[in-house]
This record gives C-alpha cells, structure tokens and sequence, in this order.
C-alpha cells in the first residue's frame, strides 16, 4: 500500500465525451455490423493496424479524423510509476454477474454485459459500455510491460469517457476469466459469443488502488479527454489463457506516449 502522493496536476477533467464511446467501436470491420452500437459517424473506418505503414507510428496520417494520434498531447498509454496529483478521487464498482456476450471487432475481442453494470469516480456514475484486451500490455508500470491489459470502457451521462485498465501477469489459470478466454478463438472466428455468466466483480484484483490520469482512446481516432484509473494490481491468467488472447490478437498495443506534464494520481483505497 502507498500514501497518496501529491504533485502538482492539471485538471483530473473529464471532457465531453459525446462520440467518443461510438469512435472506439466505429473500427468495427464490416463482419462484425451486427455487433455493438453503431458508429455515430458517417465516416467511413479507415485501415489501421499496430505495424507496418498502418501501424501507431502513421495513425496521424492515415485519416483526417486520426489527427490527434500524431498531435495529440495528452496521449494514452503511458509508463506510469511515480504518483502526483490532487485530492484522489475514489473508484467505486457497481458490478454484479451478468450474462455476457463477445465479438470481434479485428483488433480485439469486446465482451458486453446484457445487464447493466458500471463504476463511480468521485460520486461520478459511469454506465459499463464493453471490455476488451491488449496483449502484451500498453500500459507499463515503472518501464515493466506485462503480458496483456484489460480496458473496462464506461461512459458517463455527460458522455464522458473512463477506462479502468487491469494488468495482467502470467501464473495459475483464472477461472473467473475463463468465459472470456474461452470464447476469444471463437470470436475470432467472427462469431457472435455467448459468454455465459460472467463474474464481473471477479474479474477484478482485490485492491482497486490505481493511478488516475487525464489520457486517450489508445486507438484512432485517439480522442482525448478520458479519464484513466489504471489499477496498480494485476490480475493473474494462466500461461494458455494468454496464449489463447495472443492466438486472437497479438501485438495489438499501442507504444508508450509521452506524459507532457500531465499529474498521475495515486490513490490508495
Ligand atoms: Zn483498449
């Protein structure tokens, strides 16, 4: 357990977020159309990737609409270690099981609740939107990149935007992340996955310390103004399990981004 350190910091804002939570899904590939909420945009979704000419590297050039990958300035992920800040804010969970249900969207696999779910920063209330993962991880934690990530995407009445984001490390097998890891291949497949019920609270680590910073969609469109809570304690999966995400997706992570002065929160709880 840490203190809660201070650092000067700019605003822990949450901006409005409104299209944002349709850009991170708008990347769907055609397949997938039946999938999820549709894209609030008319534009159409432009080829990226995570190397080669449409890797993270060119985003910013491949589509007007990805300016901000190339130009942004408050960009996500992040190495993050030392903590500053304000007052932290605490997060709160409100989940319970649900039946959940997973798609591909060819860069990751989503996993939806068909319940309602969701958290609250602050007093805050975030609705759950999906969650889907990263392998290895994007975030690091004092330069150490673990074996994948787990992105919670909520958003708020207001639209805005926040993501808890889990580690995770190699070591037994998980059964609490077993529905999901056993559905990706199928997905993959581009099937529409019955998860069973899942375990939403079990998904997460037993502290929900974290480090709390203003960051990004780590995908194009790259739109800031999302508030990350990246939680300081992994989860564990069992070797096959990551091998089954990185059989579905690997290397779909973004490089590290540059903090440009941005605070990083601690907070204990
Ligand atoms: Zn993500």
């Amino acid at each position: 357990m840490r203190s809660a350190r201070i650092m000067t910091r700019k605003s822990l804002l949450v901006g409005s977020g409104l299209g944002l939570l349709a850009l991170i899904t708008g990347c769907s590939k055609p397949a997938a159309g039946a999938a999820g909420p549709s894209p609030s945009t008319s534009a159409a979704p432009h080829a990226w990737s995570y190397d080669g000419a449409e890797g993270p590297e060119h985003w910013g050039a491949l589509s007007s609409d990805f300016g901000s990958c190339s130009s942004g300035t408050a960009q996500s992920p992040i190495d993050v270690g030392g903590g500053s800040g304000l007052t932290p804010v605490p997060l709160a969970l409100a989940y319970a099981a649900s039946v959940g249900e997973m798609t591909d969207n060819g860069h990751t696999t989503e996993l939806r609740a068909l319940t309602a779910q969701g958290i609250t920063v602050g007093g805050k209330q975030y609705a759950f939107k999906q969650m889907h993962f990263h392998a290895p991880s994007e975030h690091t934690l004092d330069g150490v990149r673990f074996e994948a990530e787990f992105h919670f995407v909520h958003q708020a009445d207001d639209g805005g935007l926040a993501v808890v984001g889990i580690l995770a490390a190699v070591g037994a097998a998980n059964a609490a992340w077993a529905p999901f890891t056993d559905g990706v291949p199928a997905a993959a497949s581009g099937q529409k996955v019955a998860a069973g019920v899942v375990d939403f609270p079990a998904l997460f680590p037993a502290s929900l310390d974290h480090f709390a910073y203003d960051g990004s969609l780590t995908t194009p469109p790259c739109s800031e103004g999302v508030r990350w809570l990246l939680l300081e304690t992994p989860v564990e999966l069992g070797a096959g399990q990551l091998a089954t995400l990185r059989a579905a997706h690997a290397g779909n992570s973004r490089p590290v981004q540059l903090l440009n002065g941005r605070d990083v929160v601690v907070v204990d709880q």
